[in-house]
Parts: C-alpha cells; structure tokens; sequence
C-alpha cells in the first residue's frame, strides 16, 4: 500500500505531538505499512511502541501486540487511548464483563490495537477468533523472551511460534531492546520471520560518562558531585524513600535547590516538584525509580546512583535520561556490595522460582559491571549484545584513570579530580 511520507509525518505530529522521528523509526514504520516482517533492537527508551502504534492507527484492521507484563500493558492501553487511540487489552486481571466487552469491540473492528498475553495465542477458540477479524500486523514486544538463549526466557512465549501458522497471512514486527546475534537469528526463526527488514540501532551513547566509586558516606559525597556540577539540572536515584528525602533534606541544607520525588508523596506535590524540574526551578531531583517514565527533559547534566540499580537494564534506562540534547553528561554510581542484600530482599519475595532466580542473575551482573575493572562502555555495549570496536573508549572511570593511577580513595579531591579527567577527553 502507499501512504505519502507527507501522511505519516502529519499523524506524527497531530497524534503523537512529534515533530521528527527517532533513529530507525521511519524505517520500521515504513516497512510495517508496505506489510513487511520487522526484527528491531532498540534501547530501552529509544521509542519502540511508536513504531507500531503509528502504523496501527492509520491501516486498516487491528495490530495485535503481544506484551508479557499485565502492568506493562495496561500502561500502554492507557498512554494509547490517552493519545486518541482506541485500544484495549486481554488478559488474566479483566473481570468477565469486561472481558466481553474487548472482544465485542475487537470483532467489530472497533481497535487499532490490542493487547494480549502470549498465551492467549494458543488458545483454541482464541486463535480462530484471531483468524475471523481483520488484522494489520502483528507485533511481538519483548521478543528475546521467545529465545532461551536471552536473558529473559518465558515459556509461554513459545506459543507465539504458531502464529505464522495460524496467520499466515499476517505481517509479524519482533521488538526486544536486547538481542545478541544468536538471540537474534533465533526470534527470526521461532517466530519464521520471512525475509524481514532487520534494524539495530546501536545502544552506544558516546556523550555519556560513566564512572564508579565505592560508596563511603554518601550524602556528603553526592553533594560533592553536585556542587560540582555549577548549577546544572541533574537526577540523582536513591533506593528507598527515606533515602530520597533524606538526600533532599541534606542537598537542601546545603543550599541546592533540590526536591524528593517518590510514589509516597502525595500525587499533586509530586507533579509539582516533577514541573518544577522540568522547568529548571530547583537543580536536582531526587528520586526512586518511579521518576522518570515518559519524562524527557533534554538537559539533564548528571545522574547519580546513590544505590546498586537492580539489573543492567534499569541502569541504562536511568542513565539513558542523562545528555539527551547530546551534550556532554555524567553518569555517577556509588557501588557498596551490601547493597546486593537489600535488593536480594525484594528478589526473595518473588513467588516464580524462574523469575526469581533470573532476577538475582541480573543482579550479579549488574554487581559483576561495577567490580571489573573493564572499560564501562564495553561491558554495557557487550551485555546488550553490541561489539564496541576501540580498547580506549575514553569516556569512562576505567578508561581514563591516567598514568597517575588513582588509588581507591573516598577523598572528595579524588573523586572530582576523576571526574573531571573523564570530562576532560
Ligand atoms: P521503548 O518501548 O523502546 O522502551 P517507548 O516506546 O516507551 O520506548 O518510548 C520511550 C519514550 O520516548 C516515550 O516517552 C516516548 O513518548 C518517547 N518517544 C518515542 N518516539 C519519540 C520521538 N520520535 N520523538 C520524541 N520522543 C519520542
Ligand atoms: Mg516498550
């Protein structure tokens, strides 16, 4: 089918409220609309969902996405609808009613997009409901969980190898923000993608730098890396909630302009102290995880870890938020292996053995990062799947500890002087 570049750069704007695509976006968007089989590898964060849901809202029929996560989907559903885009989904958390409901609007034809779990697929009067309604594409979020191979294997994602079967019809788009070669030729097999276009955006953010030092007595030295920082806009993550406003407390006493944000304050103030930031009223925010989903403020300068992140890949998302402009930006992690205690506590609440034995996987990774001394860039590219081509990525704590080797010292002269030589290259 033909749809003018004109078209779709109009819904980019007037749907989405994007004036210009992401790297890789126009091609894979493209490609879904000439009804072509899609392998895309994107960070975390870089934009996947716009990927499908363009296309899904100006083809005919409903784009099925396949999501392993019912809190995932749900957030999609409503970011979807939020948009203008009818979208529903299924899965184990609807009541019956509920339940009927979708169904009568997916079969009427009513949704650009559900969203289903992948067991549904399989189910008998599911699939050749499935095979009655008119369908776009199909896109499979998350597709590494298909491979056992991948860090993330869900057994019910082998279901999905039927699709091409039951549908044969159907155009199939992969997405995972994680696949080695192997992992790759193995999704592209699993699901029989037929002669897709494959695109791999590199996770390499060259403006970002990213260093480590153990962790001593943390809210003096974050301060120190904040002060710093002459006044620019920077995030710092702290674990838990009494760590957050402590931090804040502490920087406040210090005379930054900082402020707490964590799902225990209430909703107005929260939204208040996010704008605040957003607007460059107070310098930093200091934050739980929960900040940051959807936000994109381009020049943030600095983002501190007072805490272990939990796994490799929310050290990247947290990190990602840094230098979005493409501006130089520090990435800042004070590292104690206690930490592995705390987090392993949550990890050991997790009722799934699979789940939780891949939850404590990831940890010792994450662990692994910050104890080698390799080049972080490296290590990060390599557990993404990515080759980094050069020994000196020279924006990095490992790759710029100069000839006057620093020793492991807490001293804050140390750490700046260390900074700033990462700064330097
Ligand atoms: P992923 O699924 O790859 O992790 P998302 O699809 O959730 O990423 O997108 C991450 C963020 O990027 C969202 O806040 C989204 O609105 C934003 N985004 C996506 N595409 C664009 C674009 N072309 N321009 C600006 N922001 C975008
Ligand atoms: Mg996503």
């Amino acid at each position: 089918s033909s749809v003018s570049s004109d078209h779709i750069y109009k819904i980019l704007r007037d749907t989405f409220g994007f004036d210009s695509f992401r790297e890789n976006q126009e091609e894979v968007v493209q490609a879904l609309i000439q009804g072509r089989d899609v392998f895309t590898v994107m960070p975390t964060g870089g934009g996947k969902s716009l990927c499908y849901q363009l296309p899904a809202s100006l083809m005919d029929g409903t784009c099925v996405v396949i999501s392993p996560l019912i809190s995932l989907m749900k957030d999609q559903v409503d970011h979807a609808r939020h948009l203008g885009i009818p979208a529903a989904c299924l899965n184990s958390s609807l009541s019956a009613r509920e339940r009927s409901g979708v169904l009568e609007d997916f079969t009427g034809g009513q949704l650009d997009l559900l969203y289903l779990a992948p067991e549904r697929v399989a189910l008998a009067d599911f699939s050749s409901l499935l095979q009655r309604v008119k369908l776009c594409f199909i896109a499979v979020d998350e597709a590494h969980c298909i491979s056992e191979w991948g860090h993330d294997f869900r057994p019910d994602y082998l279901q999905l190898t039927e699709l091409r079967r039951l549908l044969p019809t159907v155009p199939l788009a992969a997405f995972t923000a994680t696949a080695t070669h192997r992992v790759q030729t193995d999704i592209i097999k699993r699901l029989n993608l037929h002669d897709p276009l494959v695109v791999r955006a590199s996770f390499n953010r060259p403006n970002l730098h990213y260093a480590i030092f153990p962790r001593e007595n943390i809210l003096r030295q974050i301060h120190q890396v904040v002060r710093e920082q002459d006044g620019e806009p920077g995030i710092v993550y702290r674990l838990s909630r009494a760590d957050v406003d402590k931090t804040a407390l502490y920087l406040q006493e210090h005379d930054i302009r900082a402020l707490p944000y964590h799902a225990g304050l209430d909703g107005g103030v929260r939204q208040q102290n996010q704008e605040a930031f957003n607007r460059d009223e107070v310098q930093v925010i200091v934050a739980t995880v929960a900040f940051g989903m959807g936000i994109d403020k381009s020049n943030v300068r600095f983002v501190i870890h007072g805490d272990l992140p939990k796994n490799m890949e929310s050290y990247y998302q947290e990190t990602g938020r840094a230098g979005r402009d493409g501006e130089k930006a520090y990435c800042v992690l004070f590292f104690q292996r206690g930490d592995m205690g705390r987090l392993g506590y949550f990890l050991n609440q997790i009722d799934n053995e699979e789940e939780r034995r891949a939850g404590w996987k990831k940890l010792e990774q994450m662990v692994s990062y910050c104890e080698r001394s390799v080049c972080r860039r490296h290590q990060i590219l390599s557990y993404f799947g990515e080759e980094y081509p050069r020994d000196n990525c020279g924006g990095c704590d490992v790759c710029t500890r100069g000839v006057e080797e620093v020793e492991a010292t807490t001293e804050a002269q140390m750490l700046m002087s260390a900074i700033y030589r990462t700064g330097q290259r």
